[in-house]
């Protein structure tokens, strides 16, 4: 079923992936959605780290593509099997496709809105709110009264693994790498918040009776990597899931000896695998919100124009964001 559509749509669309200048919005065809799918009507889209990834090359796509992994809005036609939505829903979606009027999205990605969030707060939440969740609830499961780090703390994950870490009864370090960055990681739930560097390595040791963390959130990648090592307990777990400085190189497995270290590279996609798991996360994550327990933090928002989905790029890899980058698509 679909409400009256138009045929064409205006859409990011990355011919060759590269720099900035690759972003380009042009006039395509509005998807048709197969069996399964659900086209959304989109009001808001998130910006997140692995857009930056995806138009650059370090995640290697195919082209031409659709910019944006995060949007949110209204259904505007469903797929012949998907039953369970109605045209006119309020959803949010995970999924290629995001920066555009019109995006479509396999079923299993597309989870309703609940009343009280609206299109924005939904682009804010979900993509960044179910990483952070999943981190602490599968790659590291944080424990009440454990000594966790969460790298570059201010930012849109960060933020959030640090309220969510200190709710489920964690002491929270975090690592900025500016004094305004540590004092919003600390109005959100970061109990000391440290700069990288000189003294950096000794504090956390300090901090932590010198036995360091048993977890380690760490979406900075390859400058924080070794450091890790260091500050990591014995029997802790290093979670490594993103490159915002370049990818972690590889390693022997001898260097785990040392410690009886774990260490993971998680993926969002693959703990929200089935509709099922993307469900129960996005209720999980929909309550902590409902409940008043997460702060969502919008650090811009952007017109979708090249200029802004540019702009929207620079600003979340030049480190001055604190918080979540939207771009609004719809009226
Ligand atoms: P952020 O808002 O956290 O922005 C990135 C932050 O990384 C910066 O603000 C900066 O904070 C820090 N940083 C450290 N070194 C660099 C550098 N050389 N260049 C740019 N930034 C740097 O982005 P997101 O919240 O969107 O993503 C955070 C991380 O989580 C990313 O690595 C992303 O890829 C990853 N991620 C992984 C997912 C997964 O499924 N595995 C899903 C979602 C996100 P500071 O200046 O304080 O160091």
């Amino acid at each position: 079923m679909a409400a009256s559509l138009p045929s064409q749509m205006r859409a990011c669309s990355i011919a060759k992936q590269g720099g900035l200048e690759n972003i380009a919005v042009d006039s395509v065809e509005v998807p048709s959605v197969g069996p399964t799918d659900v086209l959304i009507k989109v009001g808001y889209a998130g910006v997140n780290m692995i857009d930056t990834y995806h138009r650059g090359g370090v995640y290697k796509l195919e082209t031409p593509f659709t910019l944006g992994t995060e949007a949110s809005g209204t259904v505007a036609a469903l797929g012949s099997n998907v039953m369970d939505l109605s045209v006119g829903d309020r959803v949010a979606s995970y999924g290629l496709g995001a920066f555009a009027e019109y995006c479509k999205a396999a079923r299993a990605k597309v989870v309703k809105l609940p009343e009280g969030l609206g299109d924005k707060e939904g682009a804010a939440a979900l993509l960044q709110g179910l990483t952070a969740w999943t981190l602490l609830k599968e790659a590291y499961p944080v424990k009440k009264g454990d000594w966790v780090l969460v790298h570059a703390a201010a930012g849109g994950v960060g933020l959030l693994l640090c309220q969510m870490a200190s709710y489920l009864g964690a002491h929270v370090i975090g690592t900025t790498s500016s004094e305004e960055k540590a004092k919003i990681a600390k109005e959100n739930g970061a109990e000391h918040v440290l700069q990288y560097g000189e003294g950096f390595v000794d504090k956390v040791l300090e901090l932590t009776g010198g036995e360091g963390c048993a977890g380690i959130y760490d979406g900075v990648g390859k400058d924080t990597w070794e450091d890790d090592f260091k500050i990591i307990a014995r029997k802790g777990t290093i979670c490594t899931f993103g490159n915002a400085s370049g990818p972690v190189e590889p390693f022997p497995a001898l260097k785990l000896a040392a410690k009886n270290v774990k260490v993971c590279r998680p993926t969002l996609g693959n703990y929200v695998y089935t509709q099922q798991e993307f469900e129960g996360y996005s209720a999980e994550l929909f309550k902590l919100i409902a409940d008043g327990k997460l702060n969502l933090r919008v650090h811009g928002e952007y017109p979708f124009s090249v200029e802004g989905i540019r702009k929207s790029q620079e600003d979340i890899t030049s480190r001055k964001t604190m918080g979540k980058l939207v771009i609004k698509v719809g009226q």
